[in-house]
C-alpha cells in the first residue's frame, strides 16, 4: 500500500488531492441524485395517485347518473301505478335513451319483474343478492350488484338497483333496476387509457375480478385470484400505490381508487404505468446530472492534471534534469524556468543555476590545480631534492620522486609515514625537534643527520623545512649531503691536524712559542678581575755540556723526557706548556698565586730529577732543570704585561742558575 503510494509521481498526487477536493461535490451530486430520485419517486406516484382519482371520478360518473336515473324513475307515476304496457313502453323509451343501460325495470317484492325496458316480465329477477340488500333497505339508498351475464341481453353486466317509496301502489316495497352497459364503461376506460398511454382496468379485489380493462383486453369479468395487484391492494392500507407484475407477469406500477358510488359493489379503478415511464423522468435527470457532475469533475481533472503538469511537474521536471545534468558532472546548465512560474520556483531554478555555476567555477579552479599539481609534480620528481609534506600527526602526505635516489625508497613506500622512522636512532632526537620547531610555527635550515636507506646504508642529509599551517603541518626538503659531509669532516680533520702541528712542538709535543705567546696574553686578558695566574720558565742545566757528551740525538731524546715530565705536571685543562725556545721550557698555570707557583715548579724539577737521566757533566751526575717562578701579584699593578712577566720569570730562572742549578727561584735577588 505503502509501496504503491511512494510511486505516485507529482502529477498522480495532484490528481489525488484534487479528487479528494471534489469528494464533497460527488458526494452533493450523489445526494442531489438520491433527493431527485425520490421526488420523481413520489411525483410519479402523485401524478399516478391523481390520474387514478380523476379516472375513478369519470367511471365514478357513470354510477352517479344511474342513481339519478334510479331516483328519478322510482318516482314516476307510470312506474309506481305499474300499468302495463304503459310501464313497459315507458322502460324501453328510456332505455332506447340511455345507450348506458341494456335494460331497465321494476321488481316486485317477490323478486318478479313486474315491468321492463325489455317487456320480460313474470320471471325472477337474476342477482338476488342485490335484490335482498335494496329491499331491506330504507329510503333511497343505492346499490350496485355483481357482475354477470344478462339472462336477458345475453351481455356483461353489473344491476344498480333502488328501492321504491312504500307508498306506492302495486309497486310498493318492489326495487327499481337498470343493468349497466359495461361496453360503454369500457368505451369510458379506453378513451382514458388512450389519453394517457396507461393500462386501465375497473377490479373488483375482494372477488378478484376483472370487470373491464385496457389495453389488456380480458374477458369481461375474469377472476383472477393469482392477479398480484389484488394482494397488494388488500396490504395497502390508506396507500393507494402500489408496485405488482401485471397479468402477463411484466411489472407495473399501479395506483388505484375505490369507484364512488359503486363501493357497495367493491369496485375500483386501477392505472398500471410501466416502472420505466415512472423513472423516465428520474433517468432523465439522473443522465444529465451525470453529465454535468462527470463532466464537471472530468474537466475539473483533466484541468488540474493540465495546471499540475504546466504548474507542478514541468518545473520539477525541469529541475529534476537539471539535477539530474549536475550530478552527471556536466555543469553547463541552464534551468530555463519559464518566467511565469511560481517564484519559488524561479527561485529554486536560480539557485540550482548559481550551484551549477559555481561548481563549474570549482571544477576549472581544481582542474587548474590538478593541472598545476601535476607540473609541480614534474618539477617536484626531477628536483634532486627530496621533497614532502608532512601533516600534524607527522606524516607525510606527499612525496617527491627523488625519494628513490635519495633514500631508494618509492614515494609510496613513505606516504603516511613519520620522518622519524629513516632517521637513524641517535639522530631521531634532531627529527623529533624538527617537527616541534615546525609545530611551534619555526623554520629550519640545513639541519643534518643521518638516515638509514631502503639497502641499510647510512648517509648524511640535510633538511629545510617551513611550516604550512597552523597546527604543525610542513614542508620538507631533504638533500642527500653524505658526500659533502664527509668531505667536511676529513677537511675539518685535516685542519684540525694542522692547527695541531701549527701549534705544537714537534720534539716536545708541547705548545710552540708562538701558541705559548697568543696563550699568555689571552691569560693576561682574562685575569684582569683579580684573579691571579703564574709562570715558570724552565731551562735545562748544562745542556750545551750534555749534547756535547751524549751526542745531539740523545740531546732531543732527553729533552723530549723532559717536556714530558712537565706535561704529566700538568693538572688543569687551561694549563699550558710550552717550548718556549731551544732547551727552555714554560708552564702557564691560570688561577695560581706564587705560593702554589712554587709548589708546582718544585714538584717539576724533581720530577725531572726522577728521570734520572745521566749527565756526567752535571754537579750531581743526573739531568736536573732550574725553574724562575713569576706571578702577577708580584707585578707593579696596572703596569704588567706577557713581556714583564716573562721578564720576571727570566730574572727568576737566572738567580736560579746562579744559586747553583737544579732549584727554583721565584725572584731575582
Ligand atoms: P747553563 O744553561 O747551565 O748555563 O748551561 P748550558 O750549557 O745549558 O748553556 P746554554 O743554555 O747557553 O746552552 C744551550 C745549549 O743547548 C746550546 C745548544 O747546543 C743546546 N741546544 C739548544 N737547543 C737544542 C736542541 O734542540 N737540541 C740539542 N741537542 N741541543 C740544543
Ligand atoms: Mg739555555
Ligand atoms: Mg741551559
Amino acid at each position: 500500500m505503502m509501496n504503491a503510494f511512494r510511486n505516485i509521481g507529482v502529477r498522480g498526487r495532484l490528481l489525488l488531492l484534487i479528487a479528494a477536493a471534489m469528494l464533497p461535490l460527488i458526494g452533493l451530486i450523489a445526494t442531489g441524485l438520491v433527493v431527485s430520485f425520490r421526488d420523481a419517486e413520489l411525483e410519479a406516484q402523485r401524478n399516478i395517485a391523481s390520474e387514478t382519482k380523476l379516472g375513478a371520478a369519470r367511471i365514478a360518473r357513470v354510477f352517479d347518473d344511474a342513481r339519478e336515473f334510479l331516483a328519478t324513475v322510482r318516482h314516476t307515476p307510470q312506474i309506481l301505478r305499474l300499468e302495463q304496457p304503459a310501464c313497459n313502453t315507458l322502460l324501453a323509451g328510456l332505455k332506447a335513451e340511455r345507450p348506458q343501460f341494456l335494460t331497465i325495470g321494476v321488481i316486485g317484492p317477490d323478486r318478479t319483474l313486474l315491468c321492463h325496458s325489455r317487456g320480460v316480465t313474470g320471471s325472477l329477477f337474476h342477482d338476488e343478492d342485490l335484490f335482498e340488500r335494496a329491499i331491506n333497505a330504507r329510503g333511497n339508498r343505492f346499490f350496485a350488484g355483481d357482475f354477470m351475464i344478462s339472462p336477458v341481453s345475453g351481455k356483461p353486466t353489473m344491476a344498480v338497483a333502488m328501492r321504491l317509496p312504500p307508498t306506492a301502489g302495486p309497486a310498493a316495497g318492489g326495487v327499481v333496476f337498470a343493468s349497466l352497459n359495461l361496453s360503454m364503461i369500457e368505451r369510458d376506460i379506453r378513451t382514458l387509457s388512450a389519453a394517457t398511454g396507461h393500462a386501465l382496468a375497473i377490479v373488483q379485489p375482494r372477488a378478484a375480478r376483472i370487470l373491464v380493462g385496457w389495453p389488456h383486453t380480458t374477458e369481461f369479468g375474469t377472476i383472477a385470484p393469482d392477479f398480484g395487484l389484488f394482494a397488494a391492494m388488500r396490504q395497502a392500507g390508506e396507500g393507494r400505490s402500489a408496485a405488482s407484475d401485471d397479468l402477463s407477469g411484466e411489472p407495473m406500477i399501479y395506483g388505484f381508487e375505490p369507484i364512488q358510488n359503486a363501493g357497495t359493489a367493491d369496485l375500483w379503478l386501477t392505472v398500471g404505468v410501466r416502472p420505466a415511464e415512472v423513472y423516465a423522468t428520474m433517468q432523465h435527470r439522473l443522465r444529465w446530472t451525470l453529465l454535468l457532475g462527470g463532466g464537471t469533475l472530468i474537466l475539473a481533472l483533466g484541468g488540474t492534471a493540465l495546471i499540475a503538469y504546466w504548474m507542478q511537474h514541468r518545473p520539477i521536471a525541469l529541475l529534476s534534469r537539471s539535477a539530474q545534468r549536475i550530478g552527471a558532472g556536466n555543469f553547463a546548465v541552464s534551468t530555463g524556468m519559464d518566467f511565469w512560474q511560481a517564484p519559488e520556483f524561479r527561485r529554486l531554478g536560480e539557485l540550482v543555476d548559481t550551484a551549477a555555476r559555481t561548481l563549474a567555477q570549482a571544477k576549472a579552479a581544481e582542474e587548474a590545480v590538478a593541472a598545476g599539481q601535476r607540473q609541480f609534480q614534474i618539477v617536484a620528481d626531477n628536483t634532486a631534492d627530496m621533497i614532502s609534506c608532512v601533516d600534524a600527526a607527522g606524516r607525510r602526505t606527499l612525496v617527491t620522486g627523488a625519494s628513490r635516489r635519495i633514500l631508494g625508497y618509492d614515494p609510496a613506500e613513505l606516504l603516511g609515514r613519520s620522518p622519524l622512522e629513516i632517521a637513524m636512532p641517535e639522530d631521531q632526537p634532531i627529527v623529533q625537534s624538527l617537527l616541534e620547531t615546525f609545530r611551534a610555527g619555526g623554520e629550519v635550515k640545513g639541519i643534518r643527520y643521518r638516515v638509514c636507506r631502503k639497502d641499510g646504508s647510512v648517509i648524511w642529509v640535510e633538511l629545510s623545512g617551513r611550516p604550512v599551517d597552523d597546527v604543525g603541518g610542513c614542508v620538507i626538503s631533504m638533500r642527500d649531503v653524505d658526500q659533502r659531509q664527509r668531505t667536511e669532516e676529513a677537511l675539518a680533520e685535516a685542519t684540525r691536524q694542522l692547527e695541531t702541528l701549527a701549534a705544537t712542538d714537534e720534539l716536545t709535543r708541547l705548545a710552540n712559542r708562538r701558541t705559548f705567546n697568543r696563550r699568555l696574553d689571552e691569560t693576561f686578558a682574562t685575569a684582569g678581575d683579580g684573579s691571579d695566574f703564574s709562570l715558570l720558565l724552565l731551562d735545562v742545566d748544562r745542556f750545551k755540556a750534555f749534547n756535547d757528551r751524549y751526542g745531539h740525538p740523545a740531546g732531543d731524546r732527553c729533552l723530549a723526557a723532559v717536556a714530558e715530565a712537565l706535561a704529566a705536571c700538568v693538572r688543569r685543562d687551561d694549563e699550558i706548556g710550552a717550548r718556549y725556545g731551544g732547551e727552555e721550557l714554560a708552564l702557564i698555570l691560570p688561577g695560581a698565586g706564587p705560593a702554589e707557583a712554587l709548589i708546582r715548579a718544585e714538584a717539576i724539577r724533581r720530577a725531572v730529577l726522577a728521570l734520572r737521566i745521566p749527565h756526567e757533566d752535571a754537579e750531581d751526575g743526573y739531568l736536573t732543570v732550574s725553574i724562575g717562578v713569576a706571578s702577577l701579584s708580584d707585578m707593579r699593578a696596572g703596569k704588567s704585561g706577557a713581556a714583564e712577566i716573562l721578564q720576571k720569570a727570566d730574572e727568576a730562572l737566572y738567580a736560579a742558575k746562579a744559586g747553583g742549578r737544579n732549584q727554583v727561584r721565584a725572584r731575582a735577588a
